[in-house]
C-alpha cells in the first residue's frame, strides 16, 4: 500500500485544464496559491455569495417578474370538464359546527381567537422565467449515436391473449408493459434463431481473477474471460479447453462477420450432433448449439476467471465456487410446448446473474471487506458483508465503476468504460458498523490544504519532521499548525496517526465551525411542515383523516441527534386547495387558530409566533388541530387545488424562521387553480415513439425550477406525496423536490383499505429519515482527473458544488469522472467527497470521504477491477437523463453502442486468440450485457401500453438517485421459489433466473424489485401448500390480486409472511403485495417483471439480445 506516499512533481493544480461539454467553468480545485482570490465553494471557503446576498428577511418578496393573474379570477381552462364538476363559484372550505368563516380578499384570522389580519398588497411572484435547465445537461447531446439498430420484428408465438384492461391493479406502480401493442421501437431482433452462437467448454484453468496479468511479450495484453458450462463430469483444473463463457458462432464458415443473425430457425450445422444431448465440444472448444432448455445441465457457469494462460507473478487464488446454476429447473414437462424449442441458445449457457450472485455471496459474504487497500474491488451489493475502515471509504458510501482506472485518456476513450463513483455520503450503517467519528478541531476548524481546499486526510504525506504536509490532491506543501504538529515515526507517519480518525479512516466528521455557516452564524435546528390538500379528492379517499390520525402519533418520532431525548425538530401545519390555511398551535392557546392566505399569487406567511412549535410544548394544541381538520372540510366541494403557491409558503415561513427544513406535501390533483404554478393537463400517449416524446419528461412551466432555486437557497426540502386519480403531471410537480434532494411517493387511485399500509409504512420511514439539510458536496480528486458530470436528486448553480436543500441517507449522487491529464501508476487516484451540512439537531457539521483508486497502463488491469452494478447504475442514469433531450430510440442506441464498444476494446486488446465468431465477455462485466437489456426495456425507455406518463416520470426521477443496490433489483428483480427449500431453514431461498422458463407451476414464487412485491402461485400446486398459505381448498378458491396474506399458524404461511418481511425491511419504500395466480389476467403484469423473457413491448429477451450485442461487437471489430 504505497497511498501515503507522496505524489511525483505534477504540475501546478491551476493549471488551465480542458473544458468539457456542458462545462463552462473549469475552476475546479480553487486557485493556485493561497492569495488566489476566494473559490466559488463559498461554504467550504467563507461566505456563499447567494446566500450573504439573500439573507432572511421575514416576508420580504422577490420583485415581480411575470404578470400572473390574480388568483380565483379564471375559469378552468377548457378539456378539463372533470375538475369542474362543482363549478367555480362553489367553493366550500368546509367549515365545521365549530368553525366559521368567510372568504374575503387577502387573508383573514380564522376562529373565535382571532389572530391580527395580515395582508398584503399583490406582488407578483417571480414565476414565469424560461426554464433554468439547470439539469438538463447537454451529455446526451454529445453523445455517439450509433447506426440504425434493426427494427424490432413483430412478436409471435409468445402465446399471450389479446389486451383486456387490468383495473384492479392499477394501484400498483408500475403497471408496465402489460398488454403493449407493439411499438415501432427500433429493439434488437427478436424472437428469431440466432444463427447457430454455440458456447465454450466451461473448463476453467488455473490461476483466476486475482492472479494477476502479465502480458505476452508480443502483441497488446490478452485475457481470456472465464466462466462457463461445465461438462457434466468434467471436474476443476483439467487442462484448459477454451475460455468459459463464450458465446460462439461455432464456425466461421457458419456466420460470417457482418452476417445478419437472423435467419429463420434451421437445423444445426452438420457439425452439430442433434441428438447429442447437451453441448459437444467444437474444435475451438466451443459448444454447439442448444436444442432448447436443458434442465438438467448441472454446471453451466462454475469457472473462475482463467488468467492461467498467462505466466504472471502469483496472487492468490480466490475461493472455489459451488456448483452454479444449482437451481431448480421447471421439468421439460412443465413447460409450455414452444418454449421447448424457442431457443437455439441454451439459456442456461449464457452468464446468469443468479450464478454471479451467488459466487460472490459464498466467496466474499464471510470475511469482512478491510478498506486499507487501494484499488480493491468490494463484494457485490447484492452481498451481506461487513466493512472494516482501514483507509478508504466503505462502499455503502461509494461505489466506483471501475476502481483501476486507465492512465491516459486515449485509453480511456478506448474502452469506453466510464469511469464513475455512486456516492451516498450518509448511508446508513448496519448496527455491526460505527457511524463516522466526529473530530471537533476547535475554533481552528479542520485542517485543509492552503491551495486545494481539500481536507486533512489519511493519505496526505508529512515531511520535515511533521512540520508541513504535502497535499495528495494538488501536491501544494502547507505548514502545519503548531497545535496540529506531531512528530513522525521512521516510516514517515505522524505517531498519532491511529489516534486521530482523519489521518486513518477513509470516513470521519468535523464540526465546522462559524465560517462554514450561513451569514456567519450558527444554525437554528430544522423544521418539518406538513401542508395538507383537503380537496375533494383527499377528503372523499379518507386520506386526510388517516394522516392527520397519523400523524399524532408520528410526530413523537421526529429525527433526534443520537442520545437527544426529543427532537430539535419544530413542525408546522398548513392545510390547502385553492387557498391557504396556516395554522397557529402555539402552546399557549386552547384552541388552534387557523388563518387564511387567499392571495396564493403573492404567497406569504401570515403568522410567525406560533406557526413553527415544539411537539411536546405543543401537543394538546397539534392534537386538537389534528382531530379537527378532517371534520373542518368533510363537506368540502371545491376540487381545485393549487401547487407552487404551497411550496412557495413552507418556504417562505422556513425562511422567517431562518431555519432551514423539510415540506411534507401530501397531494392529489393536478393544480389547474389560477395561481402561479398552474398546469393543463398535455399528456398526450401519441407522443411515444416520436421526436417528442422527451417533452413528457420535461416540466411544462420553468416556474418550478425557480421556485426550486429559491428553496435550495433556504435549505427548504420538499418531500412529495402523491394520490392521483389521473394524470397529475408528475413530471413537473416532481421538479422541485428532485432539485431539493427531496421524495416522491406516488399511490396511484388512492383507497384507504387497499393502501394505507403501504403508505403510513411510507410515511413513518420518510418522517424519521435522518437528514441532513442545507448542505453542499464536493468531490476532489488528484491531479490528472476531475468531476465533471453529476447525477442525482440536487442542485448546481456552477460545475462543482451539488446543494442539497436535503439530503437523507437513502440518497446517491453519482459522480463521472474525465481525464484532464496522465495518471500515474505509483501514485494512484484520490477521491474525497466532503459534505456540509445542518444535522438534524441543527449541528453544522462537514462528513468526508476517502478513496484511492489504481491507475493502470494495460486494459486488461481496467477490465479485470470494474462493478458491473454500478457500472449500469451510471448508464441508467445517464440514459434517463437524456431522454429529457433526445428521442428514446437515439439513447437507446446510445446504450448498445457504448456496451458494444466496451466490450469490442475487451475482445480486442485482452482476450486470447480465438474465432471471431465467438463472444467473449470480460469476468467482471459478464452481467453488463443481461443487465443493460433490462435498462433499455425499461418502462422509462421503452414503455409498456399500460404504462403512463406519470408513471415513467415518477421511474425516471425515482432512478435518479437510487444507490447501487436498488438499481440492481429495480432492472433485474428477484425471483424466489418459496417451497423448494425445506420448511425449516431459516434462510432466503436461493434466486431463479428473472425467466418464465424458471417458473415450476406446481410452486409459489415471490418476486421484488424494490418497489413492487408479486406472489405467484403455480396452478398445479399442491393443495396442502394452498390450504396452509390461502386457507382455501383449491387454487381456483385463491383470490387473484390480493394484498395480504391471511396469518395461518403453520410453518409455510408464517416462513412466507416473514420472508415478505424481510424483503421490505431491506427495501427503502414499502413494497405492496399482489397475488397473481398462473393464466390469470393479472398474470400479464407480473410477467412485465420476468425481464429475460421477451417483453411485450418489444424489449428482446436475453438470449436475443446478447445474440444482437454479438453482431454489435463484431461489427465494431471487422
Ligand atoms: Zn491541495
Amino acid at each position: 500500500m504505497n497511498v501515503n506516499q507522496s505524489a511525483p512533481p505534477v504540475p501546478p493544480f491551476g493549471q488551465p485544464q480542458p473544458i468539457y461539454p456542458g462545462y463552462h467553468q473549469s475552476s475546479y480545485g480553487g486557485q493556485p496559491g493561497s492569495t488566489a482570490p476566494p473559490i466559488p465553494y463559498g461554504a467550504y471557503n467563507g461566505p456563499v455569495p447567494g446566500y450573504q446576498q439573500t439573507p432572511p428577511q421575514g416576508m420580504s418578496r422577490a420583485p415581480p417578474s411575470s404578470g400572473a393573474p390574480p388568483a380565483s379570477t379564471a375559469q378552468a381552462p377548457c378539456g378539463q370538464a372533470t375538475y369542474g364538476q362543482f363549478g367555480q363559484g362553489d367553493v366550500q372550505n368546509g367549515p365545521s359546527s365549530t368553525v366559521q368563516m368567510q372568504r374575503l380578499p387577502g387573508s383573514q384570522p380564522f376562529g373565535s381567537s382571532l389572530a391580527p389580519v395580515v395582508s398584503q398588497p399583490a406582488v407578483l411572484q417571480p414565476y414565469g422565467p424560461p426554464p433554468t435547465s439547470a439539469q438538463v445537461t447537454t451529455q446526451l447531446a454529445g453523445m455517439q449515436i450509433s447506426g440504425a439498430v434493426a427494427p424490432a420484428p413483430p412478436t409471435s408465438g409468445l402465446g399471450y391473449g389479446p389486451p383486456t384492461s387490468l383495473a384492479s391493479a392499477s394501484g400498483s406502480f408500475p403497471n408496465s408493459g402489460l398488454y403493449g401493442s407493439y411499438p415501432q421501437g427500433q429493439a434488437p431482433p427478436i424472437g428469431q434463431a440466432q444463427g447457430y452462437l454455440g458456447v465454450q467448454t466451461p473448463q476453467r484453468s488455473a490461476p483466476s481473477q486475482a492472479s494477476s496479468f502479465t502480458p505476452p511479450a508480443s502483441g497488446g495484453p490478452r485475457m481470456p474471460s472465464v466462466t462457463g458450462p461445465l461438462l457434466p463430469g468434467q471436474g476443476f483444473g483439467g487442462p484448459p479447453v477454451s475460455q468459459p463463457n463464450h458465446v460462439s458462432s461455432p464456425s466461421p464458415q457458419a456466420l460470417s462477420p457482418g452476417t445478419q443473425m437472423t435467419g429463420p430457425p434451421g437445423p444445426p450445422p452438420p457439425m452439430h450432433s442433434p441428438q447429442q444431448p447437451g453441448y459437444q465440444l467444437q474444435q475451438n472448444g466451443s459448444f454447439g448449439p442448444a436444442r432448447g432448455p436443458q434442465p438438467n445441465y448441472g454446471s453451466p457457469y462454475p469457472g473462475a476467471p482463467t488468467f492461467g494462460s498467462q505466466p504472471g507473478p502469483p496472487q492468490p487464488l480466490p475461493p472455489k465456487r459451488l456448483d452454479p446454476d444449482a437451481i431448480p429447473s421447471p421439468q421439460l414437462n412443465e413447460l409450455p410446448p414452444q418454449q421447448k424449442t424457442r431457443h437455439r441458445i441454451d439459456p442456461d449457457a449464457i452468464p446468469s446473474p443468479i450464478q454471479v450472485i451467488e459466487d460472490d455471496r459464498n466467496n466474499r459474504g464471510t470475511e469482512p471487506f478491510v478498506t486499507g487497500v487501494r484499488g480493491q474491488v468490494p463484494p457485490l451489493v447484492t452481498t451481506n458483508f461487513l466493512v472494516k475502515d482501514q483507509g478508504n471509504a466503505s462502499p455503502r458510501y461509494i461505489r466506483c465503476t471501475s476502481y483501476n482506472i486507465p492512465c491516459t485518456s486515449d485509453m480511456a476513450k478506448q474502452a469506453q468504460v466510464p469511469l464513475a463513483a455512486v456516492i451516498k455520503p450518509l448511508a446508513r450503517l448496519p448496527p455491526e458498523e460505527a457511524s463516522p467519528y466526529v473530530v471537533d478541531h476547535g475554533e481552528s476548524g479542520p485542517l485543509r490544504c492552503n491551495r486545494c481546499k481539500a481536507y486533512m486526510c489519511p493519505f496526505m504525506q508529512f515531511i520535515e519532521g511533521g512540520r508541513r504536509f504535502q497535499c495528495c490532491f494538488c501536491s501544494c506543501i502547507n505548514d502545519v499548525p503548531p497545535q496540529y504538529f506531531q512528530h513522525l515515526d521512521h516510516t514517515g507517519k505522524r505517531v498519532d496517526a491511529y489516534d486521530r480518525p482523519e489521518l486513518s479512516l477513509g470516513s470521519y466528521e468535523f464540526l465546522a465551525t462559524v465560517d462554514y455557516c450561513k451569514n456567519n452564524k450558527f444554525p437554528s435546528p430544522p423544521a418539518f411542515i406538513f401542508m395538507i390538500d383537503v380537496s375533494y379528492n383527499a377528503i372523499r379517499t379518507g386520506l386526510v383523516r388517516l394522516l392527520c390520525e397519523e400523524l399524532k402519533s408520528l410526530l413523537d418520532f421526529l429525527p433526534r441527534e443520537g442520545g437527544a431525548e426529543e427532537s430539535a425538530i419544530r413542525v408546522g401545519f398548513v392545510t390547502y386547495n385553492k387557498v391557504l390555511h396556516f395554522y397557529n398551535v402555539k402552546s399557549s392557546l386552547a384552541q388552534p387558530q387557523m388563518m387564511v392566505v387567499s392571495d396564493v399569487a403573492d404567497m406569504f406567511v401570515p403568522l410567525l409566533d406560533g406557526f413553527l412549535v415544539n411537539v411536546n410544548e405543543s401537543r394538546a394544541v397539534i392534537t386538537s388541530l389534528l382531530d379537527q381538520i378532517p371534520d373542518m372540510f368533510a363537506d368540502t366541494r371545491e376540487t381545485e387545488t393549487v401547487f407552487a403557491p404551497v411550496i412557495q409558503a413552507g418556504m417562505e415561513a422556513l425562511k422567517a424562521a431562518e431555519c432551514a427544513g423539510k415540506l411534507f406535501l401530501f397531494h392529489t390533483s393536478l393544480p389547474m387553480a389560477e395561481a402561479p404554478g398552474k398546469l393543463k393537463n398535455r399528456d398526450d400517449r401519441k407522443l411515444i415513439n416520436t421526436d417528442k416524446e422527451k417533452t413528457l419528461f420535461q416540466p411544462q412551466t420553468g416556474a418550478y425550477q425557480t421556485l426550486a432555486k429559491e428553496c435550495v437557497a433556504q435549505g427548504c426540502c420538499v418531500d412529495l406525496f402523491l394520490f392521483p386519480n389521473q394524470y397529475v403531471d408528475v413530471a413537473t410537480l416532481s421538479v422541485v423536490p428532485q432539485l431539493t434532494g427531496g421524495s416522491v411517493y406516488k399511490y396511484a387511485c388512492f383507497q384507504v383499505e387497499n393502501d394505507q399500509e403501504r403508505f403510513l409504512s411510507d410515511l413513518r420511514r420518510d418522517v424519521q429519515k435522518v437528514v441532513g439539510f442545507d448542505a453542499v458536496m464536493r468531490v476532489r480528486t488528484s491531479t490528472g482527473i476531475r468531476a465533471v458530470d453529476f447525477f442525482g436528486a440536487f442542485y448546481m448553480s456552477n460545475t462543482t458544488d451539488v446543494e442539497l436543500a436535503g439530503l437523507d441517507g437513502d440518497k446517491t449522487v453519482t459522480v463521472e469522472f474525465k481525464h484532464d491529464d496522465r495518471l500515474n501508476e505509483e501514485s494512484g487516484a484520490l477521491l474525497q467527497c466532503a459534505l456540509l451540512y445542518t444535522s438534524c439537531a441543527g449541528q453544522r457539521r462537514l462528513r468526508i470521504h476517502n478513496l484511492a483508486l489504481n491507475c493502470c497502463t494495460q486494459l486488461a488491469d481496467l477490465y479485470r477491477n470494474c462493478e458491473t452494478d454500478t457500472l449500469i447504475n451510471y448508464m441508467a442514469k445517464l440514459a434517463y437523463r437524456g431522454v429529457l433531450n433526445s428521442p428514446l430510440k437515439a439513447v437507446r442506441d446510445t446504450l448498445i453502442t457504448q456496451c458494444a464498444q466496451i466490450l469490442a476494446c475487451y475482445r480486442k486488446n485482452c482476450a486470447s486468440p480465438s474465432s471471431a465468431g465467438q463472444l467473449i465477455l470480460p469476468e467482471c462485466m459478464k452481467l453488463l450485457p443481461v443487465y443493460l437489456n433490462c435498462v433499455l426495456k425499461s418502462d422509462v425507455l421503452q414503455p409498456g401500453a399500460e404504462v403512463t406518463t406519470d408513471d415513467r416520470a415518477y421511474v425516471r426521477q425515482l432512478v435518479t438517485s437510487m444507490d447501487v443496490a436498488e438499481t440492481n433489483v429495480f432492472f433485474y428483480p428477484r425471483l424466489l421459489p418459496l417451497t423448494k427449500s425445506p420448511i425449516e431453514s431459516t434462510t432466503e431461498p436461493p434466486a431463479v433466473r428473472a425467466s418464465e422458463e424458471r417458473l415450476s407451476n406446481g410452486d409459489v414464487y415471490l418476486l421484488e424489485n424494490g418497489l413492487n412485491l408479486f406472489l405467484w402461485v403455480g396452478a398445479s400446486v399442491q393443495q396442502g401448500v394452498v390450504q396452509s398459505l390461502f386457507s382455501v381448498s383449491s387454487f381456483s378458491q385463491i383470490t387473484s390480486g390480493l394484498s395480504v396474506l391471511p396469518v395461518l399458524d403453520n410453518p409455510l404461511s408464517k416462513k412466507v409472511r416473514d420472508l415478505i418481511d424481510s424483503l421490505r425491511a431491506q427495501r427503502s419504500r414499502y413494497m405492496k403485495l399482489i397475488v397473481v395466480k398462473q393464466e390469470d389476467k393479472l398474470e400479464m403484469l407480473f410477467k412485465n417483471f420476468l425481464v429475460e423473457d421477451k417483453s411485450l413491448s418489444g424489449g428482446a429477451s436475453y438470449v436475443d439480445f446478447l445474440c444482437h450485442m454479438h453482431k454489435e461487437i463484431r461489427q465494431l471489430l471487422s
